[in-house]
């Protein structure tokens, strides 16, 4: 057996989906790689971080572990999201409980702390016996495609970043803030736009007017899966609203608020974002109310609300 960490089967499909998502971001690309970007993927094997820019090089800078992490939430929400609320019990017309005695449940909560501890420094060796990204299953090959959407839809936020000169106006906030200092409220506002024009840019770089309903809904719920899978990795000791970055709560609403569709792909794009949310809330021990909700976005705004009164709050893991 080789020793190739099974994230790594990934890296190809990652760039080749990256360099050909469609004509428009293809000739993007190709002006940029002309002019500032390199294009290349630089995948860093240190200790966990998330990705970045690295505004020298013009690298886009992924870290192993975080990918790791992304992929194993990925997987957790889209298999309890799909399969596993069928043998959930029903407590109210809103919620339900999982069977914890259920062998892939627990394989999962396993998965979860594992993938969890690579945060600070875990053993980066997959555990034999946990799905992994080169087992050969129907839910794993799906979950492959949801994590590559995923991952190229960050990576076009960091394209952003190295393209549109974003770090000219940023790089005094940057050292401000990493010198301790008091941001000013324009400088707060500022860092927050270039994040957000980030994600408009790397949503407008994937999705085209030319796709399709369901090619939409399939590259959007890969944007919803980067955000929620994103909001596992904050670190130990982070808010989720922080001075530069708008919280990643707030972004998976955003990007929830870009589309429409009808009305099944909307029911599980809903479902998808309520056991993200909910897994976020009980990891934090934020207590979830069984209260009756009479529509799906009413339970989804209950979510948002009670992670956003704690969103200044340092996370506890
Ligand atoms: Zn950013």
């Amino acid at each position: 057996m080789s020793n190739k960490n099974p994230i790594e089967t990934l890296y190809d499909r990652l760039t080749t989906t990256f360099e050909n998502v469609n004509e428009q971001s293809k000739k993007r690309l190709e002006q940029y790689d002309a002019s500032q970007l390199s294009r290349r993927i630089r995948i860093d094997t240190g200790s966990f971080s998330g990705p970045s820019s690295d505004h020298n090089s013009k690298e886009i800078v992924l870290n192993q572990r975080f990918l790791t992490l992304i992929w194993c939430i990925t997987y957790i929400i889209y298999e309890v999201t799909a399969n596993k609320t069928k043998t959930a019990k029903q407590v109210t017309a809103n919620y339900m409980e999982i069977d914890g005695q259920d062998p892939e449940v627990k394989q999962m909560d396993w998965l979860f702390d594992w993938a969890f501890k690579l945060k600070t420094g875990g053993d980066e060796q997959w555990p034999d016996g946990l799905p992994n990204p080169a087992t050969t299953t129907e839910t794993v090959r799906i979950v492959n495609v949801i994590f590559i959407d995923a991952i190229t839809y960050i990576m076009y936020h960091e394209v952003a970043h190295l393209v549109n000169n974003h770090w000219n106006s940023f790089k005094e906030i940057a050292q401000k803030k990493f010198l301790g200092f008091d941001l000013t409220e324009d400088e707060i506002i500022l860092s927050k736009q270039l994040e957000q024009e980030a994600d408009t840019f790397a949503y407008e770089s994937l999705i085209s007017q030319d796709d399709s309903d369901e090619v939409r809904y399939h590259k959007l719920f890969g944007m919803i899966m980067a955000g929620l899978s994103t909001l596992f990795a904050h670190p130990k000791g982070s808010k989720l609203n922080d001075e530069i970055h708008p919280g990643s709560h707030i972004r998976i609403f955003n990007t929830r608020l870009r589309e429409n569709f009808d009305e099944g792909n909307q029911f599980r794009l809903n479902r998808a974002m309520n056991t993200g949310l909910s897994m976020f809330c009980k990891l934090h021990e934020i207590k979830i109310e069984q209260k009756k909700f009479a529509e799906f976005t009413e339970l989804l705004d209950y979510l948002f609300e009670l992670i956003q009164a704690h969103a200044d709050e340092k996370l506890k893991c």
